[in-house]
């Protein structure tokens, strides 16, 4: 191995977490433990400079102007359209969407999917759906007369092969299914399992939130028809995400919203649709917050994803070894393939105490249901402890963690 592919591999994390101001204080007078990166991710400082110098130098509306600050903001932002189309791997920008976010991006899929759909069209949907990915479909279905039907988990939190493939019958329309579960932390074998929904003629849409703070998804080789993820969980700002559509598949289905630059021409007779991606970008949209996400992304693949992915996995490797040490502690969610998340309980103590419990010492973890209702339910647990790390934590971090834990639990359970 040469030194600069070794010095590639290895994250200096110290370094790293300069880039990161907000992680630098102290939070109920203890240094700040942030560990809620699955609700939404810190911005580096290359993120935050590129959104000010966006305002100071740039801004205008886009595709409008005839002036120089128009073109300036237009080809940030187209620019930044680029910037992911390439981190995704899709073949043109005709197929990057901008959104809010990924709740904005399925809810535009399901509702153009609709005319697609009708009474006996099955939608599969996995038991381990954030609601953004479930109450779409349960409206569409509502709307068209299709049903939703959910695929089990086991009880190691993977997906039940066995059920899935029960479900592909003729019925089957749409598989709407997460690449990496927001609760368990289980990377779902996605690419098996859009092959398999193709093979059956379904149209596959993934939610990749979770997914790409970890992962870099190659659409061409997924070979799905949608991909949806939000700018904030990927170290960018909120109030952008990104729709990835299959060319054809976008190209057929009707707008989500009107107004704006979805339109080619507007009459009172009949009104047209704009070209691709615009026909879905309806109103002004988030600019800086786009320029922002390219940032991000620059940011991101700059660490290099193979020196993130060991340093994460050596987080949840030594999380792992030290939940055997907290008398009570129990895990939800051992999938053999997971990205660093912990969801967890301690017997005799509430998630919503333990998040508290855990805040006075200066750890920000999330607690609750999380977006996924009927996941809890299969668990019978009324919602969880989440720690979700990111690569800019550190094995010090998860110490910390564990030695919160043992004074809580020696105190309170
Ligand atoms: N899907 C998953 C798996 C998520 O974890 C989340 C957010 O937590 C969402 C969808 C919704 O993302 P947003 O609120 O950014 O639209």
């Amino acid at each position: 191995m040469t030194d600069l592919a070794a010095a590639k591999q290895t994250l200096d994390v110290n370094a790293i977490r300069k880039d990161f101001p907000i992680l630098s204080q102290t939070v109920n007078g203890k240094p700040l433990v942030y560990l809620d990166n699955g609700a939404s991710a810190q911005k580096p400082v290359a993120v935050l400079d590129a959104m000010e110098r966006y305002f100071r130098e740039c801004h205008s509306n886009v595709h409008r102007g005839a002036h120089t600050l128009g073109d300036r903001a237009t080809a940030a932002f187209e620019g930044a359209r680029e910037t992911v189309r390439n981190f995704i791997n899709a073949r043109s920008t005709r197929e990057i969407v901008w959104t809010r976010g990924t709740t904005e991006a399925i809810n535009t899929v399901a509702n153009g999917l609709a005319p697609r759909l009708g009474p006996g069209d099955e939608i599969l949907v996995s038991m381990m759906e954030h609601h953004a990915n479930i109450v779409p479909w349960q409206m569409v279905a509502e709307r068209t007369g299709a049903t939703v039907k959910p695929i089990q988990v086991t009880p190691q939190g993977e997906l039940d092969m066995e059920v899935f493939e029960s479900l592909l019958t003729d019925k089957a329309k749409v598989l709407a299914i997460t690449h990496v579960s927001n609760v368990l932390g289980t990377v779902n074998p996605i690419k098996d399992l859009i092959a398999k929904a193709k093979a059956k003629g379904l149209v596959t849409v993934i939610d990749g939130a979770q997914a790409v703070p970890h992962y870099r998804p190659d659409m061409q080789a997924l070979d799905c028809d949608f991909y949806a993820f939000s700018g904030h969980k990927l170290f960018g700002p909120t109030g952008i995400g990104v729709l990835y559509g299959r060319e054809s598949l976008l190209e057929e289905m009707p707008p989500f919203m009107g107004g704006g630059e979805m339109i080619e021409r507007v009459t009172f007779e009949k009104t047209t649709w704009n070209t691709l991606p615009y026909k879905f970008e309806a109103g002004t949209p988030p600019i800086a917050e786009a320029v922002g996400l390219g940032a991000a992304i620059d940011y991101v693949e700059g660490l290099g994803r193979t020196a993130m992915e060991t340093a994460e996995q050596a987080l949840l490797q030594r999380a792992n070894e030290l939940v055997e040490t907290v008398p009570g502690m129990s895990l939800i969610g051992t999938a053999a393939h997971k990205v660093p998340v912990l969801s967890f309980k301690i017997d005799g103590l509430h998630p919503s105490d333990i998040g508290t419990l855990l805040d006075q010492q200066g750890i920000a973890i999330r607690t609750g249901h999380h977006c996924a209702m009927p996941l809890m339910d299969f668990f019978s647990v009324p919602g969880t402890a989440r720690a979700s790390f990111a690569f800019y934590n550190t094995l010090d971090e998860v110490e910390q963690l564990f030695a919160a834990l043992h004074k809580i639990q020696r105190l309170f359970a």
